[in-house]
């Protein structure tokens, strides 16, 4: 049904640039193309052109020229939807790009959904779910290891894994399946052990993706990091160390619902993402009040605590109170202004709290690499240098895979209780059926077009 409307929009950012794209696709592309582009080879046409061919020429409204623009015709089923497509590259105007995708929609487009185009490439069988929400992290990645993740999605690694599991699976019903039929051809003896050891090494594919989910987050979601110390130990200090040396500063992606106070901070591949508390102390005041217990609930939620300690003044009751909230948590003690006289070193805070401690001045820098080999360290223990493991990364995914296992653990529990051979063969459908959910196999449009719905406009 898709088939019959054909869709518009344009594909570059809403922002003034060199060049901005308008991408048409469906059958009528060329069709729509030829009405408002002369090119200036008066030969040529959309509809007469070969696949991966350009024309330049210009954008007419009638005999008005709205732009120049080189035109890119893609015939189906080789592009990106797998439908016909003309890419219309004009100058990156907003006023001039608005202008000419009026002029295409007056023309028989349809302005297209956001994610419309990659849904179509999922519709028309070029890729699988697991590959459609790939795209969309890939242009959303935060940092390198996001964006390589998101790649090697792209190119249906994840897909793979999972219709190699499912043909495991099938085949095992199948199996089921026949056996019942035609007892006298397959035998059922020893099945159930066979199955059993079947199962497990599918269990223990899917746990060790399961495994990799947390990592996987937190590599390309960020560590969620707080900051936390009394007034004047040094904390928007440290903060500043960390945005001066950052080489990139990632900018909250709009429709995240990140506090306004955190900041994104991209060191050596690792993002932080660092949530500013106020300085903890006892207080009267209410509103000071307010704002120490909100630093303190965040520490809750973090992964990664930075408590900073001005070195050069003696603890009291506040690092106290600090220490006992975040006893046991993933803490780092930062020993700071490691450049004047200190007054505490690392045996002194050993004796308070178990953690990592770096001493470290925020003011000269000193000490930050030793602080950024810990946290790589800590959370990456040699990821960051990119094996081939498979990462899972998406939510959706992870609860597919979970759903996957409970199903899977339900085959086993029938084994053990030499229960009849259909019955696991239910049990099996199910796990074949959830892991179906993670390529998009056995989805239905609910689902497809909810995952659609959050991508970007022109995508
Ligand atoms: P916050 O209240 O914890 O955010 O602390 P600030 O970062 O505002 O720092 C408080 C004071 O300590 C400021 O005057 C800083 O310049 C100073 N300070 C911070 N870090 C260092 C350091 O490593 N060495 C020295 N000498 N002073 C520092």
């Amino acid at each position: 049904m898709f088939k019959e409307d054909t869709i518009a929009a344009i594909t570059t950012g809403m922002s003034n640039a060199g060049v901005g794209i308008i991408r048409i696709s469906g059958d009528k592309s060329c069709e729509i193309t030829d009405k408002i582009f002369r090119a200036a080879n008066k030969n040529k046409k959309a509809s007469n052109m070969k696949s991966y061919t350009a024309a330049f020429g210009g954008i007419y409204d009638g005999n008005n020229l709205l732009d120049e623009a080189i035109v890119l015709v893609m015939k189906a089923p080789h592009t990106y939807t797998c439908e016909d497509v003309c890419e219309l590259q004009c100058h990156g105007g907003i006023v001039v790009l608005r202008k000419i995708l009026e002029l295409v929609i007056r023309n028989g487009a349809r302005a297209a959904e956001p994610g419309e185009f990659t849904k179509r490439a999922f519709l028309g069988g070029r890729i699988d779910l697991s590959q459609a929400e790939s795209v969309m992290d890939l242009i959303n990645a935060k940092n390198e290891f996001a964006a390589r993740t998101s790649v090697e999605q792209l190119q249906g690694k994840l897909r793979d894994k999972i219709i190699d599991m499912r043909e495991k699976i099938l085949y095992n019903v199948a199996f089921i399946e026949s056996a019942l039929d035609d007892p006298e051809h397959y035998s059922l003896d020893g099945f159930p052990q066979k199955l059993d050891n079947d199962v497990d090494n599918l269990v223990d594919s899917v746990d060790n993706l399961l495994t990799t989910f947390d990592d996987g987050r937190v590599l390309s979601e960020g560590i969620n990091t707080v900051i936390i110390g009394k007034p004047n130990a040094g904390k928007s200090s440290l903060l500043n160390m960390f945005v001066g040396e950052e080489r990139a500063i990632v900018t909250d992606m709009a429709g995240t619902t990140r506090d306004t106070l955190s900041e994104v901070i991209n060191i050596r591949g690792i993002t932080l993402n660092i949530v500013d508390t106020a300085g903890i102390r006892y207080t009267e005041d209410v509103v000071e009040k307010i704002g120490v217990d909100k630093a303190l609930e965040s520490v809750d939620k973090a992964d990664l605590i930075l408590y900073v300690v001005d070195s050069s003044t003696k603890l009291d009751e506040n690092d106290q109170r600090i220490i006992d909230r975040i006893k046991n948590r993933n803490v780092v003690v930062i020993l700071n202004k490691s450049d004047l006289n200190t007054v505490i070193d690392k045996k002194t805070i050993q004796k308070y709290i178990e953690a990592e401690i770096i001493q470290l001045s925020a003011l000269t820098g000193d000490g930050s690499e030793e602080l950024y080999d810990l946290l790589n360290n800590m959370f990456f223990e040699g990821h960051l240098s990119y094996n081939d493991q498979l990462y899972i990364t998406n939510t959706r995914h992870k609860n597919e895979l979970m759903c996957t296992k409970n199903a899977l653990m339900k085959v086993k529990e029938s084994i053990d209780m030499g229960m009849e051979e259909d019955f696991f063969s239910i049990d099996l459908m199910d796990a074949y059926e959830h892991l179906g959910l993670i390529i998009g196999e056995t989805a239905r449009d609910d689902l497809a077009d909810k995952i659609f719905r959050e991508f970007c406009m022109g995508k």
